[in-house]
């Protein structure tokens, strides 16, 4: 039997191999190989499809989060809340703006941040709250936005896994002030290189990391502040608009394999990812939890079926953030979820025979934990 893989990237060029290839083509034939039509219009259609006013391309995910936060006014001892099970992206790109992330616990069922978590952690110096979609599925933005109103916060989104996810029926895109993508290839949205982007409905937002992306220059030869270079590749961006087309297919193959784990492993000691009935999430990653984790890792690669970890070392306790003083018992949900969590093989490719395979596999551990108590 062969292995299953985590995800096959190359399974997915392979079916859009004809119209991706095309528009490359397209690029490489124009003679125009930075920003330009081909940049344009991936952010026009792709802000059309967040529902946003603006979408504005950069190079990538940090970049796109690192961006909005200088855009919105972040600086030197500005704090910034945001979750303690993050990617490190989101909490590097407050401290590339000299901000301080201030981790706060998520809700255990759903992995995302607790608001009521988040208000007791606001002092005198927050200036934004950053949460994170995780795993594709939307953190709870109403009494978030109520909170930035109430304190006059900004709402940053890092929406990295969330292409395509809706939050009380309305596509992520504009829900708080800017909202920061990534086009890594593994994404739900995934270029065959790096890539990010912004989707915001506040048109000086979008004007000032359009700037930011390029220099910080509003018009050729005129440079208005200190930017950067963080521009999308018009080669990535024609071949997202490839991928556009077929998101939606894509995300609806994911969520009947999700629906199909769901359902196979309900009723064991394994513990699954709750669904808010205002969420429609687009399962990035299928995660579940286990008290023998390691065990169970081993269990299914023994069984040909490849897993990760989504994260092993959350963010506080990387040696990156030393000099912030946390330790094990400083986040203890953060910590325990680090240990006990594992990410099933997902993606578009997966059809009902692998996907049966991982279920009969995982229940054959499950029955054989059970049987040790
Ligand atoms: C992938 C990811 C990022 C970073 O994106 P890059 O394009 O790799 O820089 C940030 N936040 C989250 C939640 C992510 O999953």
């Amino acid at each position: 039997m062969t292995d299953i893989e985590f995800l096959d990237l190359r399974a997915a060029y392979i079916e859009l191999k004809a119209e991706i290839d095309q528009a490359v083509t397209r690029v490489f034939d124009s003679g125009w190989y930075v920003l330009g039509a081909e940049v344009e219009s991936f952010e026009n259609e792709f802000a059309a499809y967040c529902n946003a006013r603006y979408a504005v391309g950069v190079a990538n995910g940090l970049d796109a989060l690192h961006l909005a936060l200088l855009a919105v006014g972040i600086s030197a001892g500005d704090e910034v809340i945001v979750p303690s099970n993050a990617n490190i992206a989101t909490w590097l790109a407050i401290s590339h703006c000299g901000g301080i992330p201030v981790p706060v616990e998520p809700v255990e069922q759903t992995y995302n941040i607790d608001p009521s978590a988040v208000e007791q952690a606001i002092t005198k110096h927050t200036r934004a709250i950053l949460p994170v979609h995780l795993y594709g599925q939307s953190a709870d933005l109403d009494p978030l936005l109520a909170l930035a109103r109430k304190h006059d916060l900004h709402l940053i989104e890092d929406a990295a896994q969330a292409h395509g996810a809706s939050y009380r029926g309305r596509r992520l895109g504009a829900h708080g002030d800017v909202v920061a993508w990534s086009f890594y290839p593994s994404k739900n949205l995934g270029a065959l290189g790096d890539g990010g982007a912004i989707t915001t409905n506040n048109a000086s937002i979008a004007e000032r990391i359009r700037q930011l992306r390029n220099y910080g220059s509003p018009s050729k030869y005129v440079n208005a502040e200190k930017g950067f270079n963080s521009r999308l590749d018009p080669v990535q961006a024609a071949i997202l608009r490839v991928k556009l087309r077929h998101i939606d297919n894509w995300n609806k193959c994911l969520r009947r394999l999700a629906a199909f784990y769901l359902q196979g492993l309900a009723n064991t000691d394994f513990i699954l990812s709750h669904v808010e009935d205002w969420a429609d999430p687009v399962w990035h990653v299928f995660v579940l939890r286990h008290h023998q984790r390691d065990a169970l890792q081993r269990h299914l690669s023994k069984a040909g079926i490849n897993t990760l970890i989504h994260y092993p070392i959350p963010p506080h306790l990387q040696p990156a953030y030393c000099e912030a003083g946390f330790d094990a018992t400083s986040f203890p949900l953060t910590s325990r979820i680090a240990h006990q969590i594992l990410s099933l093989p997902m993606g578009p490719h997966i059809d009902s025979a692998a996907a049966e395979r991982v279920i009969e596999s995982g229940l054959s551990f499950a029955s054989q934990a059970v049987d040790i108590y």
